[in-house]
């Protein structure tokens, strides 16, 4: 495809976001992941921090074995790395892992050890943000478990917008659904979940950067605690 043709896609791509953003706001989950299987078929793909499987099981209900990608940045607690592969193994769906181009010790030999205490954004930089970038190449469109309740940060992510960043359509289906929604799904259709979250932990990150939470606060004041920083730059 040429750069003009490039362009003329990616127009009508962020065209169709923005339409479907409009017409589906009010629309279940479900339904929402059905609109996009049915739209981009194979070039749609599920993200998934192994947080929770309520995204990825809603998207297997809707494209069954769609691609659910992980990005395994080497910094995972172990429970991460087991929900992971717990989902490969009983749901119906493709777990795609992509790792960064520098193992840990590469980076501490380039970069010197603890970047993410030095400087967290690079580190988010080159093993989060640089690698989705790259696997998300064979997509047109994809799906977050973005919530609006979860911070102030999130308050308005649409449930289907335009990621002019990637030029990807991006569809957050349980973008309105709130902490009491997911628990509720989980519990119905018995969806795996990190066993980190029984312990204290109300969002999921690498291990250098996550703590527990106290008794009110939001669920991302957990993530880089203390250093000024709440977003990896996956969804800026
Ligand atoms: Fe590095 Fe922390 Fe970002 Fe993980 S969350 S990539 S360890 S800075």
């Amino acid at each position: 495809m040429n750069d003009v043709d490039l362009t003329d896609r990616h127009a009508s791509l962020e065209a169709l976001a923005e339409r479907a953003g409009r017409e589906l706001e009010d629309a279940p989950a479900l339904d929402i992941l059905r609109w996009a299987a049915e739209t981009f078929g194979p070039r749609f793909c599920v993200t998934s921090s192994m947080e929770d499987a309520v995204v990825a099981h809603l998207a297997s209900r809707a494209l069954p074995g769609v691609d659910v990608v992980f990005l395994d940045t080497g910094y995972h607690f172990p429970e991460t790395i087991g929900t992971r592969d717990a989902v490969a193994a009983v749901m119906d769906v493709n777990v795609i892992t992509l790792t960064p181009r520098r193992s840990v010790a590469e980076q501490d030999a380039e970069h010197g050890p603890r970047l993410h205490d030095r400087d967290p954004d690079l580190c988010c930089a080159l093993r989060k943000v640089r690698p989705l970038e790259e696997g998300l190449v064979a997509y047109d469109a994809w799906a977050t478990g973005l919530r609006r309740d979860e911070s102030p940060t999130r308050a308005r992510t649409p449930v289907v917008g335009w990621d002019a960043r990637r030029r990807k359509v991006k569809v957050s289906p349980i973008a309105r659904w709130t902490q009491a929604d997911v628990d509720r799904y989980v519990e119905e259709h018995g969806v795996l979940t990190n066993p980190l979250l029984t312990e204290g932990y109300a969002s999921i990150g690498c291990a250098p950067c996550t703590r527990q939470v106290e008794d009110g606060e939001d669920a991302r004041a957990g993530r880089w605690s203390g250093r000024g920083k709440t977003e990896c730059g996956l969804h800026g």
